[in-house]
């Protein structure tokens, strides 16, 4: 199938189709061009869509405005691609990031008090919905971490015990006080990967909060959890898993790959080879899992 950018469905409607058949979106961060071509690359091997995000940091060394043009290049040969402004701190950041032509936007005021939060929130659904295109917002409550790495130990203050995850009525009042489009709870979920063993995610409260808000719910931390476990997620209500540190780790291994047996080679279209086709591999199955859905 062919697209462009406008005829190609929204993120909103790609979500809502998801959704209505029991399967999530892969949210797959890049930090350059070549992590890029790889997500692209599996998007159209396996026929599914997929979201790019940049985080306030990758969009330092790989502006927004580099990534759209690539991705309507993407669209036009035929990828379903969406792009997201990841974990956005201010509203400044997300006001640059929406004229700069993303699809959506994570407002992250998790680590404010809850007032702040909300305020952060409502201030930037107004500014989405003023820009004149379908700008998809995300809220984010309970914090989980900001690290994609690999951590000895999860951070301090990581809601992963069920009485500090977050609370279905304060997931339903936070919606009501937003007005935002999709929720990322914190359900047992950390951003990283932890050294000692990942936090079991808890799919009970997953279903009661998708019971309780009635927007899309939206997974971060999704690396290091196993393919059961997403499954069990996407059938409690999540409609988008968000991977990074996984993908961080595949990349600088195939770089390392690449140089250890290529020792002599300058070309980088050769040392960086090994680096994107690990990485298509393994946003292609991940996408493949996350649209199996209910099936998987
Ligand atoms: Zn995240």
């Amino acid at each position: 199938m062919r697209y462009n950018t406008k005829t190609m469905r929204t993120l909103r409607e790609a979500v809502r189709d998801a959704g209505v058949n029991g399967r999530a979106l892969g949210h797959f961060n890049v930090s350059d061009s070549n992590q890029l071509t790889a997500v692209a690359a599996a998007a159209r091997e396996t026929g599914l869509p997929a979201i790019v995000g940049l985080s306030e940091g990758e969009r330092k060394f790989f502006p927004i405005e580099e990534a759209r043009l690539l991705i309507n290049l993407y669209i036009s040969r035929g990828c379903e691609l969406y792009l997201n402004a990841d974990h956005t701190y201010s509203l400044e950041k997300a006001r640059q990031a929406i004229e700069a032509g993303v699809d959506s936007i994570v407002i992250d005021g998790a680590a404010l008090p809850q007032e702040q939060n909300v305020a952060l929130a409502a201030a930037c659904v107004a500014v989405a919905r003023a820009s004149g295109r379908d700008v998809v917002v995300e809220g984010e409550l309970g914090y989980i971490g900001k690290s994609s790495e690999v951590l000895e130990r999860i951070p301090e203050g990581a809601a992963i015990t069920e009485e500090a995850m977050t609370s279905p009525e304060t997931a339903k009042a936070y919606v009501a006080g937003t007005g935002i489009d999709m929720l990322a709870p914190a359900v047992g979920n950390i951003h990283g990967i932890i050294a000692g063993g990942q936090p079991k995610l808890s799919i009970g409260r997953i279903t009661d909060i998708a019971h309780a808000v009635g927007v899309p719910l939206v997974l971060h931390g999704g690396s290091g959890s196993p393919d059961e476990e997403f499954s069990a997620a996407i059938r409690a209500g999540i409609a988008i898993v968000h991977i990074n540190t996984d993908l961080r780790l595949r990349y600088r291994e195939g770089i390392e790959r690449g140089l250890k047996e290529m020792p002599d080679e300058a070309a980088p279209y050769k040392f960086l080879a090994p680096a994107v086709e690990d990485m298509t591999r393994y946003v292609a199955q991940k996408m493949r899992l996350f649209a199996a859905g209910r099936a998987g």
